[in-house]
């Protein structure tokens, strides 16, 4: 795929368009999760009444960080740029969709997502799973392969292969993942760069 030509665009949320905030291994301390579970894999298999008061703990806990959340470099400007082009976008988050929403409004990009183009934790199966980028395919009426996923982190890049996405890697100076990885910018600055 002509990553100039696309015209569908999946956004990873935390550590992509904000700057990373979260601390995983307080978050799994507070919780008594393993620092080596996943903590929403760890959560699902927790009796129902533990589960649903770490959830709450979970979510109390972001929201205080999505008030607060501050935009990665570049990552405003290359939004409103592919906005401003007419380019049809969309966030994939393993966070919550209102907390999405509220760190969007918090960086100033709050208008250039619909609501429903704004598919957290809830609304698909987490990735690495691509279930959230083939609904927002079928949403958009596209194949999957239209898409391009951008990410800070390897199930970023996970479900975009797993999809047939184009994957898109920032932030990282090193790329960890080269074989699951289509391109590697530095930030969103260069990846905009690299659109001019
Ligand atoms: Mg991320």
């Amino acid at each position: 795929m002509n990553l100039l030509s696309a015209r569908h665009w999946v956004f990873d949320m935390d550590g992509t368009l904000t700057i990373a905030v979260h601390d995983f291994a307080a978050i799994k301390r507070a919780l008594g999760i393993p620092q080596d579970h996943d903590i929403l894999h760890h959560l699902a298999a927790l009796p129902e009444a533990e589960a649903q008061a770490k959830h709450a703990w979970l979510l109390e806990h972001e929201r205080e960080l999505a008030i607060a959340s501050v935009a990665a470099p570049g990552a405003v400007e290359l939004v409103r740029a592919l906005h401003a082009r007419g380019i049809r976008l969309g966030i994939l988050t393993r966070n919550a969709h209102e907390l999405a929403l509220l760190t969007l409004a918090a960086i100033g990009l709050g208008d250039c997502f619909a609501s429903a183009d704004v598919i957290g934790r809830d609304e698909a199966i987490p990735k690495p799973d691509p279930d959230g980028l083939l609904q927002l395919a079928a949403r958009w009426g596209v194949a999957p392969g239209e898409l391009v996923m951008v990410g800070d982190y390897r199930f970023d890049l996970d479900c975009a292969r797993a999809a047939g996405a184009f994957s898109v890697l920032v932030n990282l100076a090193e790329n960890p993942w080269p074989e699951l990885t289509d391109l590697h910018a530095g930030d969103c600055a260069a990846l905009l760069a690299h659109l001019a």
